[in-house]
């Protein structure tokens, strides 16, 4: 992985050094809710692995993890609920998508109806 900062704070959420609410963990995936929900459902999925964003995750985990990867983004998102109801996956890669952890991450928001992809007080001019 290029450029890997191992104090970016979702490392540190992985390594238990910071607390988080935690929705799900195996050997190589982690969940947990976004400290500022932007949804009442909001949870973020991330390897354990050091990627940097979803670019260097599809570049450089080769294509079994990135299978099982989304795989499981799926599964968290049935455990929570929003199968049903509808969910929005975001992954933002680098700083035009305001990307400002720089460890791979996927929202998932759900829980209410979310409205258009891109709303415009959302978008920096
Ligand atoms: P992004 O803009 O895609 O990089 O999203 C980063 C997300 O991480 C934001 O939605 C933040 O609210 C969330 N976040 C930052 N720090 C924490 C934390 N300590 N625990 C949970 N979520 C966090």
């Amino acid at each position: 992985m290029s450029n890997y900062d191992n104090d970016n704070i979702f490392a540190k959420i992985i390594r238990g050094e910071i607390p988080c609410d935690k929705v799900y963990s195996d050997d190589d995936i982690f969940a947990f809710k976004d400290i500022s929900a932007a949804a009442p459902v909001h949870v973020l999925v991330i390897p354990k692995g050091q990627y940097v964003s979803f670019d260097d995750f599809v570049v450089s985990a080769g294509e079994e993890k990135v299978a099982s990867f989304f795989t499981k983004v799926r599964e968290i998102a049935a455990s929570l609920g929003v199968d049903k109801t509808g969910y929005r996956l975001i992954t933002n890669h680098g700083e035009d998508a305001h990307q400002t952890v720089p460890h791979f991450h996927v929202h998932i928001l759900g829980g209410k109806k979310l409205g258009g992809l891109l709303q415009s007080d959302n978008l920096e001019r």
